[in-house]
């Protein structure tokens, strides 16, 4: 169901009235973790300010460390809403648990499966049968075959609406935290209708090389980006490495429309 050959034009999915993968470059930005509504609200300012719609941010996280900040939950999936509510962005935000998929509905725009349940496939079967968008991201181990299994299952249980995100793989390399594999994504639009980003933060894991590896993203066609923007990166709960800050957020949404990417 997921291949072009089943269906040779685009899928737009239409996140509420913002359509995404229909030729225009979408970006999904917010902080790596919600951890208090000031600082979602700052971000969601940014955002708006910067013409960006989907604002993300994480409530459940599936941190590699059970000693590492696991989210705020269902506290966070309301701040969230707030923010997105307050400043009319549809909202982004990772579910880990099947059981939670109805209730997370309630509050997201669009249920992100993260990497590490890329083959939960009870959450994936649950996604399928949700109402709501989902933003499914390529496991660190994943082949690009087993990703599109992945969608596939989602899609089989009554869901069409899937944006596929490339966002690094395991290799030898320690320069950067992944190794973005850029060639996924043009064989992803070749072999997929679905609309495909590349997360720009967690496939480099530097935020020193944002705006080259966006602009590869999108001349390779993906059909939007996902970036991480904190208001202060050095205290963040999650991630603190790689977010960039509002000031730098501005900056690279400027070089972005410089270079055409976005209007
Ligand atoms: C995320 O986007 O919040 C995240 C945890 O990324 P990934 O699942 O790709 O590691
Ligand atoms: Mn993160």
């Amino acid at each position: 169901l997921v291949s072009r050959k089943r269906r040779p034009e685009d899928t737009v999915v239409h996140v509420g009235e913002i359509p995404v993968g229909n030729g225009a470059k979408s970006i999904v930005a917010g902080p790596c973790s919600v951890e208090s509504e000031e600082q979602v609200r700052q971000v969601a300012q940014a955002l708006k300010e910067q013409g960006v719609s989907l604002l993300r941010g994480g409530a459940f996280k599936p941190r590699t460390s059970p000693y590492d900040f696991q989210g705020l939950g269902i506290e966070g999936l309301r701040i969230l809403r707030k923010a997105g509510d307050e400043f009319g962005l549809k909202v982004v935000s990772e579910i880990v648990n099947p059981a939670d998929i109805e209730l997370a509905e309630q509050y997201v725009d669009v249920i992100q499966i993260g990497a590490r349940n890329m083959q939960n496939f009870e959450l994936l079967k649950a996604a399928g049968a949700a109402s709501k968008p989902v933003f499914l991201k390529r496991g660190m181990s994943a082949t690009v075959e087993e990703f599109l299994f992945a969608a596939e299952y989602i899609v089989s249980r009554g869901n069409s609406q899937v944006m596929l995100c490339e966002r690094g793989i395991r290799t030898y390399e320690k320069w950067t935290r992944n190794t973005l594999d850029i060639s996924a994504v043009p064989i992803l639009k070749q072999e997929s209708h679905l609309p495909v980003f590349v997360d720009i933060t967690h496939s480099t894991g530097r935020r020193d090389i944002q705006l080259p590896v966006a602009r590869a993203a999108l001349a390779a066609g993906a059909d939007g980006i996902m970036l991480e923007v904190h208001p202060d990166p050095s205290v963040a709960l999650s991630d603190a490495n790689q977010q960039i800050d509002i000031p730098q957020f501005n900056k690279f949404m400027e070089e972005m429309r410089r270079a055409g990417f976005v209007t």
